[in-house]
């Protein structure tokens, strides 16, 4: 299996070069030239396979087996979800008329705990083969920076960088990545939005000499081992909801922000996973709602919600989903972005939009919605919604049978769940024992060029 980019201009990879490079050098995004299909026989005999074997299944699809020894592979796996609490990594729970897809039984409570615990292993490995270093640089809106930090932590040739916005994510947030006191972890804090977090690490990372001589590497959502982890618990849910009937096409609800978790559902529907429609669910930041909706694709201003961690108007991993819609063509993707970066947005053809009406569906869901809707699903079913996931099962409305993935633990966002049921969630002790622990980090203004040379210091400095 070869990776190439979205703009065209990188020669084709292997799996560990795709995954070392993160972003494209080109800019782009980094995709496997094809996507494997799956026979129907094979989805009904994998719909019963415990989490870690359907892993290595999936994953081998887009490793070649010259590349990582099947063996090793398992062990990356067996070691990746061996962190997490529950028996089935991500339990699948009924809710209602519909499923929820349980995404935060990881070491931080969020759902990007499933890839980043894989992707930090994964590092971890291919550094130790072939040798090197690795400084990672990320922006958060809240729960990649916990993750990736937990994932990273005390490994060896690895430091890490995270950038997230100053006083814009939950108290709990904060303490989940600053309390990590290890000597290979940085946080930043900048003085701005996430926005401004992700355009700093993009420009950094097309400063070619700089990423070179610093060998920077990427755990946002725009590195492919994270998307490839995510699809694992598509095909899980699938399996564990229709016990491998594969007559049974399923719909799943999304709460996105940065196109991660949903593009890996693109990815298995189109690996030929039974699957109807994804539900796109965003908060009052709609820009992708009014993409799937009109066509035009157009940024706004951010505004802080309640469920910060999808408070998001570039979405990175959106490039991705247009490289498929234009059949590939490069040139067009090219074409996008740079209208994009020239005039804040572009538009697809009607037949484009049509063909992206068939794979997704979209709803906005307000402020007011996500705190009533995670009152009333405890008042009916005594069960706590946090306020990303409730933004999804509001998306859901009346349809029956749809898996809603729950990505975030509701202790992880007290202050929404207080609003609603008028009490505070109780904190699992993962949370509780954050109270009282030394924290440290580095308040940076929103320039590129003071985060450069704060990386530039402390990596001579040897901490
Ligand atoms: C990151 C995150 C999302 C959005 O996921 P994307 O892959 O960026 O679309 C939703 N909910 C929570 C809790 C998150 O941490």
């Amino acid at each position: 299996m070869r990776y190439i980019s979205t703009r065209g201009g990188v020669a084709p990879l292997t799996f560990s070069q795709a995954v070392m490079m993160g972003l494209a050098t080109d800019g782009g995004l980094l995709l496997p030239e094809a996507i494997p299909t799956v026979a129907p026989d094979q989805w009904r005999a994998w719909a019963d396979l415990p989490f870690q074997d359907l892993a290595v299944a999936v994953m081998a699809l887009f490793i070649g087996a010259e590349e990582i020894p099947r063996a090793d592979l398992q062990e990356l796996v067996r070691r990746s979800f061996a962190t997490f609490s529950h028996p089935d990594i991500t339990p699948v729970v009924p809710l209602g008329r519909g499923h929820v897809l349980e995404l935060f039984h990881g070491p931080t409570l969020a759902f990007k705990d499933v890839a980043l615990q894989f992707l930090g292993n994964l590092f971890e490995y291919l550094l130790a083969r072939d040798g090197g270093i690795l400084n990672i640089l990320g922006a958060t809106s809240g729960d990649t920076g916990s993750a990736a930090i937990h994932g990273v932590r005390g490994k060896r040739g690895i430091n890490i960088f995270i950038l997230h916005p100053h006083q814009r994510v939950s108290p709990i947030q904060e303490r989940q990545m600053t309390t990590v006191l290890d000597a290979n972890v940085h946080n930043i804090a900048v003085q701005g939005d996430f926005d401004d977090g992700q355009r700093i690490v993009k420009t950094l990372f097309n400063d070619l000499e700089f990423r070179n001589a610093y060998s920077l590497g990427a755990v946002n959502s725009i590195n492919w081992a994270r998307i490839l982890a995510q699809v694992v618990y598509f095909v899980h849910a699938w399996g564990r909801v229709t016990g491998g009937a594969v007559e049974r096409r399923v719909t799943f609800a999304v709460p996105t922000g940065n196109f991660g978790d949903i593009f890996a559902g693109y990815v298995a529907r189109r690996m030929g996973l039974p699957m109807e429609r994804l539900i796109l669910a965003t908060n009052r930041n709609d820009i992708l709602t009014r993409f799937v909706r009109t066509g035009a694709y157009r940024t706004g201003q951010v505004q802080p919600t309640v469920s910060p961690s999808m408070d998001i108007q570039v979405s990175s991993n959106f490039e991705r989903f247009l490289y498929y819609l234009v059949n590939g063509d490069c040139s067009r993707v090219r074409g996008f972005m740079t209208e994009l970066a020239t005039t804040g947005g572009f538009a697809v053809t009607p037949e484009e939009l049509e063909r992206t009406a068939e794979v997704f569906e979209a709803a906005a869901v307000s402020e007011a919605e996500t705190i009533d809707q995670i009152r009333a699903t405890w008042r009916e079913h005594r069960y706590l919604l946090d306020p990303h996931t409730a933004v999804g099962v509001r998306a859901v409305g009346d349809r029956v049978g749809v898996i809603c993935l729950a990505t975030a633990h509701p202790a992880k966002f007290g202050e929404a769940v207080q609003r609603a049921i008028g009490q505070p969630p109780e904190l699992p002790p993962a949370l509780a024992e954050l109270h009282g622990k030394a924290t440290r980090l580095t308040v940076l203004p929103a320039d590129a060029g003071q985060v450069k040379r704060f990386m530039v210091q402390t990596l001579a400095a040897g901490r």
